[in-house]
């Protein structure tokens, strides 16, 4: 204590001198009286914490107790009726379809009978046929008996295209993103989770199909395969971005790409630079038709992290894309090592909705969408105390945890 009041360490509530502890949590100085006032806020903290944590548990038990109630269920119920309503539709037209050509096909043969009843009733009563007369009127007969058995035979077929009567209905195996759209020698495959890079060295572009327009959405993808070529870039861009731009800017990447691309191997900025530095660097000073900012340095294209070979340094590495619409940034955490990219988003180059996108380069990389991340594998590389709330009986031993972090 001697030696802080001599180093003139002051409390950072009142600025006096005396009775100084030190928090190791926050490493601010208190004194007496306030080092209790400390550990109140952070009591208040760890109950509003633990608040937080319960409401959460609930939320999710809530949700167990009545897994009837997510919105999604309410849209099958709403298909399922109206598609047994279109099959009752379908049905009954089908029915009187059938009776309708059932009844006009008997009516023919009713009418065609008539005619041979009465040329019958002529000849009995004038007591005038022959055999030549029988024979003629029994074939007739004979006719009229297989044209009505055809129509027993009338058939049905069915269109062996589903979808005319009822879309099929199904669920996205998981919760996140997939990806619809591609741009040059690149594809997507297994229901959009996974796009494959053609067998060229071509920069090509993969969108994802949701927009997103407001709050945080946290996505995980998994390079299954990355050459450490061009690069792979993760990031948005803005729904209403064109397909003629979008092809602009990757025939500008290819072109840095022929020619300072292996120079940006050894050079370690720009193996690290942006797309909009990369295109800066290819196009002439006249270069502006409306995406790219002159007066800015540090606009982008298009808002996309680098994940270059300094930062995707393992073959099948998971990085999660965090899409902040309210904040207008997104943020590439690699995560096994922690390493992040963050990158500001300019609304008026990217517009909302954004949609995900990945422009890859190299020929073979394929870059999967991932279910949600896994919480085991996390934990294992936490500290004991970042785990999360201890249960209820532990709260007491929790609480002598943080007092032991004050030392004088
Ligand atoms: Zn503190
Ligand atoms: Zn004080």
């Amino acid at each position: 204590m001697a030696s802080s009041a001599r180093r003139k360490t002051n409390c950072s509530k009142c600025n006096k001198a005396a009775g100084i502890f030190t928090c190791r949590g926050c490493e601010k100085d208190f004194c007496y009286r306030h080092v209790a006032e400390h550990r109140q806020e952070l009591n208040k903290h760890m109950e509003e914490l633990t608040n937080n944590h319960d409401l959460f548990v609930q939320t999710i038990a809530e949700q167990e107790a009545n897994p009837n109630c997510h919105p999604s269920i309410e849209k099958i119920n709403t298909w399922e009726q109206k598609s047994i309503k279109k099959i009752h539709q379908a049905a009954k037209d089908a029915r009187e379809e059938l009776l309708k050509n059932l009844r006009g096909h008997r009516t023919q043969v009713a009418n065609n009978l008539q005619q041979i009843t009465e040329e019958l009733n002529k000849a009995r009563s004038e007591d005038d046929y022959v055999e030549t007369d029988l024979n003629e009127w029994k074939e007739k007969l004979e006719k009229l008996r297989t044209d009505l058995a055809a129509t027993q035979m009338l058939d049905l077929s069915q269109d062996e295209d589903a979808r005319t009567l009822i879309p099929k209905i199904f669920v996205h195996k998981s919760s996140t993103d997939i990806f619809n759209r591609t741009l040059n020698d690149i594809q997507i495959l297994e229901d959009g989770n996974l796009a494959v890079h053609g067998q060229t060295q071509q920069y090509a572009i993969v969108r994802g199909k949701n927009e997103y327009s407001s709050g945080q959405h946290r996505l995980y993808f998994q390079l299954e395969r990355y050459q450490n070529m061009g690069g792979i870039f993760c990031g948005v861009v803005s729904k209403t971005m064109s397909v003629e731009t979008l092809q602009d800017i990757l025939n500008k990447l290819d072109l840095y790409e022929q020619n300072y691309g292996r120079r940006a191997f050894q050079n370690f900025y720009s193996a690290n630079s942006t797309i909009s530095d990369r295109i800066k660097q290819v196009s002439d000073h006249n270069y502006n038709d409306g995406y790219y900012n002159q007066t800015s340095t540090d606009s982008k294209f298009i808002p996309v992290c680098l994940t270059a070979s300094v930062f995707m340094n393992k073959k099948n590495n998971k990085v999660e894309l965090l899409i902040n619409c309210d904040a207008k940034t997104i943020c590439l955490t690699n995560e096994q090592t922690q390493q992040k990219q963050n990158c500001a988003v300019e609304l008026n180059i990217c517009p909302l909705p954004w949609q995900i996108c990945f422009i890859a380069y190299s020929a073979n990389d394929r870059i999967r969408i991932s279910e949600l991340n896994s919480v085991d594998n996390e934990q294992a590389t936490l500290p004991a105390r970042r785990r999360g709330i201890q249960p209820k009986k532990d709260r007491i031993n929790r609480a002598d945890e943080l007092e032991n972090n004050y030392m004088e």
